[in-house]
């Protein structure tokens, strides 16, 4: 039967052969998006949900000075819907938080954001996006009005040119890289900014090798040439957008010898990039967290749109603007409202009409404040009192790990609601076994706006549950205790029924029956609709239905190397693991990458006389980790890479939480480190 990886955004559709129990093979169907490609994650990491660290039945306890029991389900949610009412009336809306989880469906997002605000009265819902694509979706929304790819993925047969900035596609996005690169041996040329010779620098036309956290100063100054050169496209400019004259007057500093000095990139290769993009009609930017995970990610993504505004690229074939979304439902986990400031569609928590469309909608008076983003709530325990976790594990997932831990310490209540045992399950008080992507339906949407059906293949081990149904019931209680309306459905179809309803400019044409073939990519806003591929092709979802140029002015990463901590940390993904490792490294690709890999370059290993394969201590000013050195030039000189999958050597222990001022995202990329031989 047919469902959707679990991994990526890519969304690719696979077939898992089940028998006895147990996944034989995964097959691929010939439909979008992958058409019959998958990578390895997709082929050989689809058994997780066979882990002997399954959360089999629900567990509950006092405190976290006593072992968790085993309890049943109504004793379980009775406790966590008794709880969460307690810090309700002890602090308020804003005491508590619930954070839904990307890795979840469009349903059980929808209702575990309506938890929040129909019967919490919070806003405070989050969700992991916050630490990879906030900055993106920040800047796309202030300018163009929409937050997500502006064109499909098929638009990549299309393109001629592809501007890949901060994106190890090869091994995030494997399908993605694939195609691309296949489309580069058709003639396509492609630039890749990235301090890392990874499989995108190796396939480049042209290859600009930035020093960590400054392609802000990269981005400006291609635009500056641009403009010098006469190489904008003025119509386009005049006709669709505004801010041009504020945000050109902001360029003055960005000259070629300038960015050559801070980026490290000669002037001449920033220069024949800036003119490939421009004069390359069909040119497409991709991007993902070498730009997002910076104190200037907002102004990063905004660089790139200033970019294809200046050059005319966005609402055309084969152009466009394409942040290519980490989690294989994160995308949907922003559409459906898990968010502090927009509810599902977007649609703003500080306008009137759109809290009026939810008010009627749930028949519930609503918080007009905006709730606070994911870093913020941490940073609020224990006013924060207490926090309901779907399916996200923070203490593998956030910077600067011993803080995180102490701030949960501190929190009197956590519900942590997961298919497996993770490092943040010893800070909870309750224990919810959730379903996995195999054991219950749904649908996910990918990272080119595709939504697509999640068919139940298993049914779930012990008293595991899916998360709709978890939320559903811990909502029962909780609606009851308040005297507050709450629907109980009989499957996750009504709930996406439910959707529709609430959104329908975006989803109002999707239905489960039209999704038994294929996807459907919104906006979709009537059944006939076939869903938009490119977006904004007229008028961009803007009062005025211009794009906004934002100036985006560069500052150096917060903490740069020093004498005491001379190398630059940059974290990241490996292409056998996936995120905090919770599920790739349950699932046989553990055998093929079992340990901490950190990338040393090999002038500086030299220096240090470190051996390949050699153990090193990598040391921060937050904290140590234990790593094996692997020597390569795929790092420059005076950067060490170090993904962060790894629970038992951390790489988050090491990394800085500097938040970007706008989207509150951390600077994964840039922390100061030394190297100590063990
Ligand atoms: Fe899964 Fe992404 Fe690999 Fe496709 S590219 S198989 S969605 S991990």
């Amino acid at each position: 039967m047919r469902t959707t990886c679990p991994y990526c955004g890519v969304g690719c559709q696979v077939e898992p052969e089940v028998q006895g129990g147990r996944i034989i093979r995964v097959l691929a169907p010939d439909i979008p998006p992958n058409h019959g490609a998958l990578c390895v994650k997709g082929r050989f990491g689809l058994d997780f949900p066979f882990s002997k660290k399954r959360l089999l039945y629900p567990m509950v306890r006092e405190s976290r000075n006593v072992p968790f029991r085993r309890a049943t389900w109504e004793e379980a949610l009775d406790f966590a819907a008794e709880k969460l009412l307690e810090a309700l009336r002890r602090k308020g809306p804003e005491g508590l938080a619930v954070f839904p989880s990307a890795k979840t469906t469009n349903e059980e997002v929808y209702l575990a954001q309506k938890l929040a605000r129909a019967l919490l009265g919070t806003h405070n819902v989050d969700h992991c996006s916050r630490l990879c694509h906030s900055s993106s979706t920040a800047a796309l929304s202030r300018s163009l009005g929409g937050a997500s790819m502006t064109n499909p993925l098929e638009d990549i047969w299309k393109t001629d040119l592809f501007l890949v900035v901060g994106s190890n596609t090869t091994e995030t996005h494997p399908v993605i890289a694939a195609m691309i690169k296949k489309r580069v041996r058709q003639g396509a040329r492609m630039v890749v900014v990235d301090p890392r010779y990874t499989g995108m620098a190796e396939a480049a036309t042209l290859w600009l090798r930035v020093r960590p956290g400054t392609d802000l100063f990269l981005l400006n100054a291609m635009a500056r040439y641009i403009l010098e050169a006469g190489l904008w496209d003025r119509a386009y400019v005049e006709a669709r957008t505004e801010g041009f004259a504020e945000w050109q007057a902001s360029l003055e500093e960005y000259t070629l010898e300038r960015a050559e000095a801070i980026t490290g990139v000669e002037r001449e290769k920033i220069a024949l990039a800036a003119r490939l993009y421009a004069t390359t009609e069909r040119a497409g930017a991709y991007w993902a967290m070498g730009v997002t995970q910076h104190t200037k990610g907002t102004a990063t993504a905004q660089a790139l749109v200033n970019l294809a505004l200046l050059t005319g690229k966005v609402g055309k074939e084969g152009a466009g603007l394409n942040p290519l979304r980490g989690q294989n439902n994160v995308q949907g986990a922003g559409d459906m409202g898990a968010l502090p400031d927009v509810y599902p569609g977007y649609l703003k928590v500080a306008e009137e009409a759109a809290r009026k469309r939810f008010e009627a909608l749930w028949g519930v008076p609503l918080n007009p404040k905006p709730g606070l983003r994911m870093t913020e709530v941490f940073e609020a325990i224990p006013e924060v009192e207490a926090i309901y976790l779907i399916g996200e594990d923070p203490v593998t997932s956030e910077p600067h790990q011993d803080h995180l831990k102490a701030k949960l310490s501190s929190l009197p209540f956590l519900i942590v609601q997961d298919i497996l045992e993770n490092e943040t399950t010893p800070f909870a008080h309750v224990v919810f076994p959730a379903a996995s992507f195999l054991e219950k339906e749904g649908t996910f949407t990918n990272t080119d706006r595709r939504v697509q059906r999640v068919r139940r293949l298993l049914d779930p081990p012990g008293e595991a549950r899916p998360d709709w149904w978890i939320t559903q019931e811990l909502g029962r209680r909780l609606a009851q205790a308040l005297g507050r309306p709450w629907r109980v459905y009989p499957g996750p179809e009504g709930i996406w029924e439910e959707v529709r309803q609430a959104i329908p400019e975006l989803m109002g044409g999707i239905t489960y029956a039209r999704l038994e073939e294929e996807g459907v990519r919104w906006p979709c806003p009537h059944e006939d609709h076939p869903g938009e591929a490119v977006l904004f092709r007229e008028r961009f979802n803007t009062p005025s239905g211009r794009a906004r140029f934002f100036p985006a002015p560069y500052a150096p990463p917060a903490e740069p190397p020093s004498e005491d901590y001379p190398f630059t940390l940059s974290t990241g993904r490996v292409l056998f693991h996936w995120h905090g490792g919770t599920l790739s490294r349950n699932s046989r690709l553990q055998e093929a990458y079992p340990e901490l890999k950190v990338e040393v370059n090999p002038k500086d290993a030299a220096r240090l006389g470190l051996q390949d394969g050699e153990p090193i201590y990598v040391v921060s000013r937050r904290g140590r980790i234990r790593a094996k050195a692997w020597v390569t030039e795929r790092t420059p000189e005076g950067v060490v890479y170090a993904p962060f999958h790894f629970a038992e050597a951390p790489a988050n222990r090491l990394t800085l939480d500097a938040l970007d001022p706008i989207s509150r995202i951390p600077e994964y990329k840039v922390s100061a480190v030394r190297l100590e031989k063990v």
